[in-house]
């Protein structure tokens, strides 16, 4: 079932032991080639569903599929899933590339030069991959972080407000780092509480509110008919 298809979510719900319900009746789907933007205000439950996604906390119920496979709680993500860690970090002391290198060992997966390379190319981390990252200035860090996210050229991934605490001109760089990043049959799913972020980088969107979905869809319907979502998310 959806062997092709990177991300599945079906009736996801997320209770936390305080009883609060985080998410719930969560379902969409990313397909390849899609760059899909989680949308939704602060405490939406955006970050509780990528952190369902990615194993790292377990759904109260719901069904998730990456590739076909049943995301099973507390298995290792798959190796097809590249996701942005919450705040890595890195040795100072060493290089943007050579921290790259030490976290891919870290793994135990073998290193492809091409493909890290191709990586470090389409997170457009230039030269200064090559300095110490102690120098880096957020934004190279952040471009850092989701450079490693993507080592391995992973089929999927998923970033949690890659933009958060960037400036205009890096938040459009990460714009076409993304879009970039959701050709050659790869796709991306990332979460933003900006409309025109998501409006602007993402092909769909899965609006969210309180913990469910209030509208998803190719970006251009949702922008376009549905004044009600722009007024749900905009008074955040
Ligand atoms: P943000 O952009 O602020 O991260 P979000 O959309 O990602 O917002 P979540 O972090 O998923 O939202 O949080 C959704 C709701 O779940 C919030 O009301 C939050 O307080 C609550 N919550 C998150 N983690 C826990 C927890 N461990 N225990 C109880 N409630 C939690």
């Amino acid at each position: 079932e959806h062997a092709d298809t990177p991300l599945v979510v079906k009736g996801l719900r997320k209770a936390y032991s305080d009883g609060f319900v985080a998410v719930q009746e969560i379902s969409f789907t990313v397909q390849r080639g899609q760059v899909v933007g989680l949308l939704g205000p602060n405490g939406a439950g955006k970050t509780t569903t990528l952190r369902v996604l990615m194993g790292l906390t377990q759904p109260t119920a719901g069904e998730i599929f990456v590739f076909g496979h049943r995301l099973v709680p507390g298995a290792p993500i798959l190796s097809r899933v590249g996701a942005l860690v919450e705040g890595p970090g890195f040795l100072p002391h060493l290089s943007g590339y050579e921290n790259l290198k030490a976290y891919w060992q870290a793994t135990g997966r073998p290193w492809a030069d091409a493909r890290f390379e191709e990586a470090l190319e389409i997170a457009g981390l230039g030269d200064s991959v090559h300095r110490k990252t102690r120098k880096y200035s957020h934004g190279m860090r952040q471009r850092l972080a989701i450079a490693q996210a993507m080592l391995g050229l992973p089929e999927l991934l998923v970033l949690d407000e890659p933009t958060d605490g960037l400036d205009p001109p890096q938040i459009a760089e990460m714009r076409r780092v993304l879009q970039r990043y959701a050709t050659d049959g790869r796709a991306v799913l990332v979460s933003s509480h900006l409309l025109a972020e998501v409006e602007q980088t993402c092909t769909h969107a899965v609006v969210v509110n309180k913990g469910r979905i209030v509208a998803s869809g190719p970006v251009d319907d949702i922008v376009g008919d549905s004044p009600s979502v722009q007024l749900d998310v905009s008074d955040v």
